[in-house]
């Protein structure tokens, strides 16, 4: 079979769709207590809308890609979002302000083009997957652009697929550990947009043409070519808004 990335005839290995580094918790949990809880959220309906761990697709990337490719990514968005391994050089420098009600957190130091074609890999993998747990994530016309930053480690321009971030980080969050399905979206304007709940981030990825209106706060909060990473930290409260919305 072909790899999706290189393209090139090549045995294929298992490969994870989201990295298994950001189930870093997941291992010692009990399932149950999430089912249950999410259960009572949306009016007892049982659902199960977890990523388990080791969702994985054995029919998708050779070894190089999965490895090295998108493996040295991976290994950023490690160290910058899990802070594993992280050298001074490397830290992102972090102040929090204050803004109509709402924390932020603007770090400096986080290199736009890792961090963005780490996020993108996920999407994208999602999107190439058969996995039933990725069936909302269809990229349609982007597919191909996508595949061609991944492969060219060409990360585009801040509003060409821009990835907007918030957190549970600072919150009473009890969903930390894990992962949701992913979610389609459409903003007003009608631009498709895709939210992945991973652990107490929620990265939203806006599939946009570059000629469409964005809404303002993308524009504000998306990476930036200055490598600063913008993110807003919900607050107490909002995580069964946040799950209701998700699951549903
Ligand atoms: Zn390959």
């Amino acid at each position: 079979m072909n790899c999706k990335l290189c393209g090139l005839e090549k045995t294929l290995i298992k490969s994870h769709i989201i990295p298994e580094f950001m189930y870093q918790d997941l291992y010692n949990e009990d399932h149950r207590f999430y089912e249950f809880s999410v259960q009572d959220i949306v009016d007892g309906k049982k659902l199960k809308p977890f990523v388990q761990i080791g969702e994985f697709d054995k029919n998708i990337l050779c070894k190089e890609c999965d490895n090295e490719r998108l493996g040295s990514l991976e290994k950023y968005g490690q160290k910058v979002l899990f802070g594993k391994n992280l050298k001074p050089e490397e830290t992102p420098d972090c102040q929090n302000y204050e803004l109509e009600g709402y924390e932020f957190s603007e770090c400096s130091n986080v290199d736009y083009k890792k961090i963005k074609l780490f996020l993108l890999s996920i999407l994208w993998r999602s999107h190439i997957t058969d996995r039933p747990k990725f069936n909302s994530v269809n990229l349609g016309p982007h597919t191909d652009r996508i595949k061609e930053m991944l492969w060219n480690n060409e990360p585009g321009e801040e509003l060409e697929y821009p990835i907007t971030t918030t957190s549970f980080i600072r919150a009473d969050y009890h969903y930390k550990d894990l992962i949701l399905e992913p979610r389609r979206m459409r903003t007003k304007s009608g631009i498709n947009s895709y939210i992945f709940s991973i652990g107490s981030f929620q990265f939203h990825f806006y599939v946009n043409s570059r000629d469409h209106k964005l809404p303002d706060f993308v524009n504000e909060m998306t990476l930036k070519k200055n490598n600063s990473m913008r993110t807003v930290h919900l607050k107490n409260g909002m995580e069964k808004a946040l799950i209701k919305r998700l699951v549903e």
